[in-house]
């Protein structure tokens, strides 16, 4: 799905967030994309950030940790919903013989427009030969050649970065970060892949494919241009 489309469904998120925004610029922490349209949250976007689900999967994870395809509720908007459902019986196909959960068709797979968690894991999450978790829409896609987001939702494809609809056709980009936890933002201290202070790669420089898909390569680069030079200074 594109990103239009789904800030035209009212899916970015949403709360007040005009104070984090005046502080942000107050301290020169706010970046600029897409000739002012995108807003950056420069110190949410140069955070330590390493995708590992080794260390968040359930029964593999230390206590006090989450996943976000273990414990994160995933909302869909109507075109991603009618996107996975016109997909269904290849997607039921491809996980069937991975995934005890859709060997005899495909389970319950959204209520009220969440995705499911059976046996405490989204319902396209599959457990590898390792037991961690990987995604099984994205598996899908890429078994087929079809683009980034024909079923992955976009919040899925995102995390930890969110898009936060500012008005007057202005966004903010930011990221999970305790910045954030008083808008409503889930802690980072909750995902290994957030709290390891030690990592080397940032959450723009992890993201970047995102980054391109969304908003193209030259705002991408600008993105990852302006968290790095962030990054470099602090
Ligand atoms: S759809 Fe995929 S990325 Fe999203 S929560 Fe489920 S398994 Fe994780």
């Amino acid at each position: 799905m594109s990103l239009n489309a789904w800030l035209s469904e009212g899916e970015a998120v949403e709360a007040d967030w005009s104070g984090h925004v005046r502080r942000l610029a107050l301290r020169g922490e706010l970046g600029h994309a897409r000739r002012g349209a995108l807003l950056l949250d420069l110190p949410a976007l140069s955070a330590p950030y390493a995708c590992d689900p080794s260390g968040c999967t359930p029964g593999l994870r230390a206590p006090r940790t989450r996943s976000c395809c273990a414990d994160l509720d995933v909302m869909l908007s109507g075109a991603e919903l009618a996107a996975i459902e016109a997909a269904l019986p290849d997607i039921a196909a491809s996980l069937q013989a991975s995934d005890p959960r859709w060997t005899s068709g495909a389970p319950t797979w959204a209520a009220s427009g969440l995705l499911t968690r059976p046996e405490r894991r989204c319902v396209f999450a599959v457990l590898g030969e390792d037991r961690s978790l990987s995604c099984g829409l994205h598996r899908f896609e890429d078994e087929r050649a079809l683009p980034r987001g024909t079923v992955k939702p976009l919040p899925c494809r995102l995390f930890p970065l969110l898009v936060v609809d500012l008005g007057d056709d202005q966004h903010l980009l930011t990221a999970v970060s305790r910045a954030n936890i008083k808008n409503g933002v889930p802690s980072p201290r909750w995902f290994p892949c957030l709290r390891d202070a030690a990592r080397a790669t940032s959450v723009a420089d992890q993201t970047a494919e995102t980054l391109v898909s969304l908003w193209g390569q030259h705002a991408a680069r600008s993105i990852r241009k302006q968290t790095r030079a962030f990054r470099a200074q602090v």
